[in-house]
């Protein structure tokens, strides 16, 4: 079944605020959420932590504050759990990058709590559009939709744990 990417409108919020914090370089971060059968729920971001480095083309996380944010993050919510991670693209296209692949697939394996990761790229303000990626045997670009707490809560009875 193909799954729909929803993001919470909080979450997308939280998105936009670090872009407009970093115009001229990537920002990014962690991303927690549930799992549908039909659907991944991102309602958590993080930023990338106090000593990541921002550049126009790159940004590495601060890999300690990212791992103890997701936890962090987990234990708000039974089902809640570490399913990717978002980052932006100020000056390139909104498509993963081959570092990105790579980075993707290699924390798909030790890092996401999830079978199934997702990859959000950010545009630039002032729309900061947003592409969500999601990791199966291959990447699959996916348009992400906007979701309220009303559906979110509609979302939480069908969460699968794993
Ligand atoms: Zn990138």
């Amino acid at each position: 079944m193909r799954l729909q990417v929803l993001i919470l409108d909080k979450a997308y919020r939280q998105i936009q605020r670090e872009v407009n914090r970093h115009p001229d370089a990537e920002t990014g971060g962690i991303m927690v959420g549930l799992r549908a059968p039909d659907a991944l729920i991102v309602t958590d971001v993080s930023g990338p932590g106090p000593d990541a480095i921002h550049q126009p083309f790159s940004i590495r996380f601060d890999e300690k504050y990212c791992e103890r944010k997701a936890r962090q993050l987990e234990r708000r919510g039974k089902h809640l759990r570490y399913i990717g991670d978002w980052h932006s693209h100020p000056f390139s296209k909104l498509k993963p990058s081959k570092v990105d692949k790579q980075s993707f697939s290699f924390k798909a394996m030790n890092h996401y709590r999830t079978p199934t990761p997702l990859m959000i790229i950010a545009g630039p303000g002032p729309l900061i559009p947003l592409q969500a990626f999601i990791l199966t045997n291959k990447i699959i670009n996916v348009p992400p939709t906007l979701i309220d707490q009303a559906t979110l809560r509609q979302y939480k009875t069908k969460a699968i744990s794993t």
